[in-house]
């Protein structure tokens, strides 16, 4: 993954991020050409695994704890229950699932090793499979590329200086730590930001900067409009314009030739001519099916429809990276191993039932 040296610093990137709209898309056009096939676009499916609940307080999330939004918080999703969405959402098109769960951070216990099994099979489908969990250790990073995973989500959302603005409850360095603990498990990053958050354009090139100083650009970056949420502290944001989705989307585009961009959360608020400019720009992905999380999305016949009329084919699975290989988890294999012993002494124990004598 590599940057563009022509927009490497804030003041490039500022100036890019402000050149007259259509300039800008027909750079980035230029330039998504060069890169990418432009009739490619991805139908990635967002799968909420766990929802709600969470003890973080991101300023636009609805599933944290501490606000009331009306979101049920619900356990873990069983491993058969995501398989079958995850067939179902491959029936209709998508090439990658991407499973959330409102964690604070990955903890090693009965869950994340549902999640492990979880990452086994649906990497067993030819799906990418992408996980965000929240933050997570080198070790729990290689357990889940060890069973198949393709890419962790770990947005930075905003610039360093506007974060504290959005979140308290963690560090933009925590999310730089995890960033690096997926990367060095030989995971793909994806990683973006959402806009309309009340934050300043400087802020969105902030973002954009976080990602140019890394050693290693994502290879995915998600571009999300805010969907405010009632109860959130961002309840009252007014929606963007879709204009300046477009724009954040270009000025990306540019900014990391390699990179797929991807059109996020915020799609329902926008036009198709809208979502044809971003497709022009360079977005090479969208989230497909009625849900984003706990968010409304268009759903999977909408965007039939709009690929149908725009040109657009469904990208593959693994047209930008080798499929991993799913190897035996030890601890899932050391569980099953018990399991097998439990169950034959069960089926060898003779039973014997109690006498009873009737007087
Ligand atoms: S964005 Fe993630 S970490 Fe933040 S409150 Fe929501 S679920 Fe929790």
């Amino acid at each position: 993954m590599k940057v563009n040296p022509q927009y490497n610093t804030k003041e490039t990137l500022l100036a890019l991020y402000n050149k007259p709209l259509l300039e800008l898309v027909f750079e980035a056009a230029t330039i998504h050409r060069q890169y990418h096939n432009p009739r490619e676009v991805q139908m990635s499916s967002l799968l909420s695994i766990k929802t709600g609940g969470c003890s973080e307080d991101c300023g636009y999330c609805p599933q944290a704890a501490r606000y009331s939004t009306g979101v049920d918080a619900h356990k873990l999703m069983t491993v058969d229950s995501v398989v079958e969405q995850a067939k179902n959402a491959k029936a209709n098109g998508s090439s990658r699932l991407c499973m959330g769960a409102a964690w604070r951070e990955v903890r090693d216990n009965k869950d994340f090793d549902s999640v492990v099994e979880m990452v086994q099979a649906v990497n067993d489908l030819d799906m990418e499979v992408c996980c965000t969990l929240g933050m997570m250790n080198e070790d729990q990073a290689k357990r889940l590329k060890n069973a198949g995973l393709f890419a962790y989500n770990h947005n930075l959302d905003t610039s360093k200086d506007y974060y504290k603005d959005v979140i308290s409850t963690r560090e933009y360095e925590d999310r730089l730590q995890t960033i690096d603990n997926a990367r060095k498990a030989g995971i793909t990053v994806c990683s973006g930001g959402i806009i309309g958050m009340g934050e300043a354009i400087e802020d969105r090139v902030g973002l954009l900067m976080s990602y140019i100083e890394m050693e290693t650009p994502p290879n995915s970056i998600p571009i999300n409009a805010l969907v405010a949420v009632e109860g959130t502290p961002m309840e009252d944001q007014k929606p963007i314009e879709q204009w300046e989705l477009i724009r954040m989307v270009a000025t990306t585009r540019i900014a990391f030739p390699e990179s797929v961009v991807r059109l996020s959360a915020g799609r329902t608020k926008m036009s198709m001519e809208g979502q044809a400019l971003c497709f022009m720009a360079g977005a090479g992905s969208i989230f497909a099916g009625d849900k984003l999380l706990t968010t409304p999305n268009p759903e999977f016949n909408e965007d039939k429809a709009m690929f149908d009329i725009l040109g657009l084919i469904p990208k593959q699975a693994f047209a930008d990276g080798e499929k991993p290989e799913t190897k035996p988890d030890a601890i899932i294999e050391e569980k099953k191993r018990k399991q097998a012993i439990r169950e034959q002494e069960l089926a060898d124990a003779s039973f014997q039932p109690r006498k009873i004598t009737v007087e």
